[in-house]
């Protein structure tokens, strides 16, 4: 019988046959079917075998490490299977999904700022030597530069490649976090398939991609991708390795994250985004046919508010990107399907309640049948009912919502300016918003906010 640690590894591989390649054949291998979800679960588990083959690691110890993902995934996973204590120390900006999921498999986590740079004593990378240092039978991991990261890629990812492909692979695009799989399957193909180009997709903002480039140090600035682009070269990144280089815009990442799902129906994470992205223009860019591989690094079901949230599409700035200047612009920014979170008059208030909660809004349109808006809820209305009859809370949960709300609103045009929102806001109302006699959706203070945020 196989245990989990055994599933990590021999992962499949597709081929993309839905999107337009140019003249070349693109295959995907699914990193994402590793069971922690990603391709960092190879690389937690030969850091550990090695650390106990050379005596670093001890029964009973703890393995400590800094990271703001998938490497604590893989550690909690292995780590626990085998025993021993895991900490992980990761920055306030790691995905609460994630934290949940290390939490959940029994891993400590050490949350940490975010802001801070390499030599500050909160800096993710030097707390996690600290407490290394003051904690008996620690293991400091160091995915950066531990030797066992890329092996594990030169021992296993390459070879199962080269297999899956028949031993025939023109290039292979991969991101760079840490910098093992580009080192681990370059070094293997160096050796093994001298004609197989390696090709960086990295996150625009990175340094590595014009590193790669030009030879040269740009300031590093920032990106919403998660898990590869770097401000510094990690030592386990041999990018002497890299012949071709790709800077992808973060909207790029995430429409090919979107488009490969909708092809394809593979569920991938952003970083995926970025190599898919990558790897087609490198594919349509070839004269002759090619045959190309990249990596699924991980799943996108830790991406569903992200990736695949239209909301939070718009939020950047990426799916409307025509701006007027209109009241217009803050209310798509919000509403980018089109449709407003709303309730019926004859809705009771936990119908109301249920709502807000799973929309994440305090307030709500009041729609009739025809489609007008006839009053707004929020919570206050919804809590003043709860506190006039305290002792039948469910008694007060089920009056319909035409009894509680209030039915003085403020509308606006869409097509009025911007400016016009103020003396709406500062009279404490919300925006009703209005598309001719037909109702777009609300305008709040934090929609405007963003608003700001995304075009200053
Ligand atoms: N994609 C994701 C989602 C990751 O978490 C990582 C690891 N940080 C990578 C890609 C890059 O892997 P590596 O550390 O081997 O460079």
């Amino acid at each position: 019988m196989a245990s989990v640690l055994d599933l990590i590894g021999d992962t499949p591989l597709i081929e993309v046959t839905r999107i337009d390649r140019g003249p070349c054949r693109l295959f995907l291998k699914l990193e994402s079917a590793n069971p922690s979800g990603s391709l960092k679960d190879r690389p937690a588990r030969t850091m550990i075998e090695a650390a106990e083959a050379d005596g670093r690691l001890k029964p009973g110890g703890t393995i400590v490490e800094a990271t703001a993902g998938n490497t604590g995934l893989g550690l909690a996973l292995v780590g626990g299977r085998k025993g021993y204590r895991t900490l992980l120390v990761v920055p306030d900006k790691m995905a609460r999904e994630k934290v949940l999921h290390a939490k959940a498999m029994g891993a400590e986590v050490v949350i940490t700022r975010s802001e801070v740079g390499k030599g500050h004593p909160d800096y993710y990378q030097d707390l996690a030597e600290a407490i290394t240092r003051r904690t008996a039978g620690a293991f400091f991991v160091n995915q950066f530069a531990n030797p066992a990261n890329p092996r594990a890629h030169e021992t296993a990812t390459g070879p199962e490649i080269l297999r899956q492909m028949d031993g025939d692979v023109d290039a292979i695009v991969v991101g760079v976090g840490s910098g093992g799989t580009l080192t681990g399957i370059g070094r293997f193909m160096r050796r093994a398939s001298p004609k197989t180009a390696m090709v960086l997709a990295d996150p625009e903002g990175s340094v590595l991609a014009p590193y790669v480039e030009t030879g040269r140090m740009v300031p590093a600035g920032s990106w919403a991708v998660e898990g590869i682009g770097e401000d510094f070269v990690p030592p386990n990144a041999d990018l002497a390795l890299v012949s071709r280089a790709f800077a992808i815009p973060d909207a790029e990442s995430f429409a090919s994250a979107r488009e490969l799902l909708r092809a394809e129906g593979v569920l991938a994470g952003s970083s995926s985004g970025t190599l898919l992205a990558a790897a087609l223009r490198y594919c349509r860019a070839q004269a002759a046919p090619k045959r190309v591989v990249s990596l699924v690094c991980d799943s996108g079901a830790k991406y569903l508010s992200k990736v695949f949230n239209p909301i939070f599409l718009a939020q950047e700035g990426w799916s409307h990107p025509d701006r007027h200047g209109t009241v217009r612009d803050v209310v798509v920014s919000r509403y980018s399907e089109g449709t407003a979170v709303v309730v019926r008059p004859e809705d009771n208030l936990r119908t109301v309640f249920a709502r807000m909660r799973s929309s994440d809004v305090s307030q709500l349109p009041v729609v009739d049948a025809s489609g007008h808006v006839i009053g707004l809820v929020d919570e206050s209305d919804v809590l003043a009912a709860l506190l006039a009859e305290r002792e039948d809370p469910d008694r007060a949960f089920a009056r319909p919502v035409e009894e509680v709300m209030v039915r003085r609103l403020e509308t606006i045009s869409a097509e009025a300016p911007i400016a016009d929102l103020l003396p709406l806001f500062r009279k404490d109302y919300v925006a009703i918003v209005m598309d001719g006699d037909q109702f777009l959706g609300v305008a709040t203070r934090l929609d405007l906010i963003n608003y700001f945020r995304i075009t200053i």
